[in-house]
């Protein structure tokens, strides 16, 4: 458009003259080639069209546009210019002949000639000005149509640029869209594998699943077939059960008659054994003569005989003869040595000086057993220091099973009886105190070694347990419940030390003071609703040797011959007690002495007693010998009432 206008604008007389002729030919040629309108064709070629026609254009229109006086004045000028002959072109294209022929081959004067050459020449230019007026209408036309033609592909143009436009919009737009689309698309495409990865672990844990589920498939085959056998089996085991059930139901039943039956058989056996007892005597005395320990003269023969009994050697011995060897003082008043004197005694049963632990206690077993069936039990040691009545209650010095004393012995054999009982619907329980009586004092034995070996907290007083009962306790004495021998163990070495600093601190007190070990025994029958508690005592006696009159001087004597009065005493008292139960005297002196005191509940009419007479089998020790087995004897002669178990 823009070349358009400026080749209008260009000077009309350079384009007048220099293309003139050309336009003349190049109009013919347009006619016949370029310049043939062909709409159709133009606007389907479209802008590449539009281009080639704007450059043939500017020829044609520059005559076109000009103005009809200016065309004509440029037409005359062309002519001055270069002469009418000057056109050959044109001339030459009109009649190429007569031009060859021209107006230089005619004289001068033949001026008709040259007339006649003017006239055709005018004619000829008449013609082309006519073929040039009918070009120039027909590039008028051309022009119009051009313009025309111009107009249309300018709109086109503008429509195509406005399209362009839009579409370059919508290009961008497309472009930003995709790129907005290709970031999703990788988006897409990470979310892609991510969602791929996901589904290869869901694969493969659906995988899982299934052979999961295909092995717990098998698994619940497997426990329905187990089920239905453990079914079968229950019902065989639920019919089998209510089977066992009635039987067991026949069976307690028979249990429970049995269990009535094995009671009355218990309280019989009972009964029995207190019969037995009590035939044997509530107050039975056994002598124990000791063996001759290494370093000890060895006693002259026949100075202590064990006379067989009436069945010879097969029967347990219970005789024994002391014989005074010749009396010196004899000898002095009648010159001659006086002849030996023999004593005699029986007792329930005389142990030998060979004697074991075990042989010992097998008879003394049953009465220990009288305490758990609700009979008091006493076991005393009678007999002067040294005798053996330490050993015979605690046992030897080692800790020597073999060598083990009454005491441990019958806590063992309480706690295997109480055992055997509980089958039977007995339970027991057993509290143990352990005191000594030195001088009529009370001491615990069972207190912290290294104390004031008084009773803890206070002096020890022999106190009822309480408002109404007859239960005799010791006040700030240790009652420690025990549940089993070892237990008991431990308690007896308590004791035992504390004994061995005594002998240190108090000039053998041990042997002067008596030891009192009891066992609280209380027994009950849930079903039955029986109830049964004794104590069982067992005393190691202090020393029972008398000390010489003549001896006693000094301080320390008159403290001694105290301590051997308060000893005596309170060993005659024990002797006065039991005669006057004997006698069934009305008063019975047990306030006479702490030991019968404290013992009191263990020698009433329904108690049983056994006392120990120790004796030593050396020569030296025979006087002291004799005055216990002569207390002994006294006491052996006891009959005390019969025995009532405490039973509740
Ligand atoms: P007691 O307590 O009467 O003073 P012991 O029991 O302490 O007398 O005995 C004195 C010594 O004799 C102790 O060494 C003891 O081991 C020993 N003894 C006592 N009886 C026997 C016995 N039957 N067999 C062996 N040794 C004994
Ligand atoms: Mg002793």
């Amino acid at each position: 458009m823009e070349k358009d206008n400026m080749e209008l604008k260009m000077p009309p007389d350079k384009a007048s003259s220099s293309q003139l002729p050309v336009l003349g030919l190049s109009a013919k040629r347009g006619l016949d080639k370029e310049n043939v309108p062909e709409p159709k064709k133009k606007r389907a070629r479209g802008p590449g069209t539009a281009a080639t026609i704007a450059i043939s254009h500017p020829r044609v229109p520059t005559m076109a546009t000009m103005p009809r006086v200016k065309k004509q004045e440029a037409a005359q000028k062309a002519t001055l210019k270069s002469g009418p002959w000057h056109t050959t072109a044109a001339n030459t294209a009109v009649d190429p002949t007569t031009t060859r022929k021209g107006p230089s081959k005619r004289p001068a004067w033949d001026v008709k000639g040259q007339l006649c050459d003017l006239r055709k020449e005018f004619s000829a230019c008449q013609e082309q000005t006519e073929v040039l007026t009918r070009e120039n209408r027909e590039l008028r036309n051309q022009l119009g149509e051009a313009e025309q033609h111009t107009k249309t592909l300018n709109a086109e143009n503008k429509a195509l640029k406005a399209e362009n436009k839009a579409l370059s919009g919508e290009l961008s737009e497309v472009q930003v869209q995709a790129k907005q689309d290709q970031l999703e698309l990788v988006k897409l495409g990470a979310r892609v594998l991510e969602l791929e990865e996901l589904l290869h672990n869901q694969e493969g844990l659906i995988q899982s699943l299934q052979e999961e589920q295909l092995r717990l498939q098998a698994e619940r085959r497997d426990l329905v077939i187990q089920l239905e056998v453990q079914t079968t089996q229950l019902q065989e085991s639920t019919a089998a059960l209510a089977k066992s059930q009635a039987e067991i139901i026949t069976q307690a039943a028979l249990l429970a008659e049995r269990t009535e039956h094995l009671h009355g058989l218990e309280m019989e056996r009972r009964y029995l054994h207190n019969q037995l007892q009590e035939l044997k005597g509530n107050i039975r005395v056994f002598c124990r003569v000791r063996p001759a320990l290494p370093g000890e003269l060895e006693p002259p023969s026949g100075l202590i005989v064990f006379p067989p009994g009436p069945n010879g050697a097969s029967d347990p011995p219970t005789r024994l003869s002391l014989t005074r060897p010749s009396d010196d003082r004899c000898s002095i008043i009648g010159g001659l040595p006086g002849p030996p004197v023999r004593y005699d005694f029986s007792f329930d049963r005389v142990f030998l000086p060979g004697s074991r632990q075990n042989e010992v206690f097998e008879e003394v077993s049953l009465l220990v057993q009288s305490a758990l069936d609700g009979y008091p039990v006493c076991i005393f040691a009678y007999g002067q220091t040294g005798s053996g009545k330490t050993f015979t209650m605690e046992g030897g010095p080692g800790g020597d099973p073999q060598v083990e004393g009454l005491i441990p012995r019958a806590v063992r054999h309480l706690f295997s009886v109480a055992k055997k009982l509980q089958g039977q619907g007995w339970s027991y329980t057993f509290v143990a105190s352990y005191v000594e009586i030195y001088n009529e004092t009370i001491r615990d034995l069972l207190a912290s070694v290294g104390g004031a070996r008084k009773c803890q907290g206070g002096e020890c007083e022999i106190r009822l347990a309480g408002p109404g009962s007859k239960e005799l306790i010791v006040t700030n004495a240790r009652y420690v419940p025990v549940t089993c021998e070892e237990e008991v163990e431990s308690l007896l070495h308590l004791a035992r030390q504390n004994r061995a600093v005594a002998r240190t601190t108090q000039n053998e007190q041990s042997s002067r003071s008596h030891s009192v070990f009891q066992l609280q025994i209380s027994g009950k029958h849930m079903g039955q609703n029986l109830h049964c508690a004794a104590p069982l005592s067992l005393v190691d006696l202090a020393g029972s040797e008398r000390l010489d009159p003549g001896l006693s001087a000094g301080p320390a004597e008159r403290e001694r011959l105290k301590e051997t009065q308060a000893i005596n005493s309170s060993l005659s008292t024990l002797g006065l007690v039991i005669m006057a139960l004997s006698n069934k005297e009305p008063h019975v002196p047990y306030r006479n002495s702490k030991l019968t005191y404290l013992l009191q509940n263990s020698l009433g009419g329904s108690a049983k007693m056994l006392m120990f007479v120790n004796i030593s089998p050396l020569e030296e020790n025979f006087s002291e010998s004799l005055n216990s087995l002569r207390f002994a004897s006294k006491v052996n002669q006891c009959i005390i009432g019969t025995a009532r178990s405490n039973k509740k």
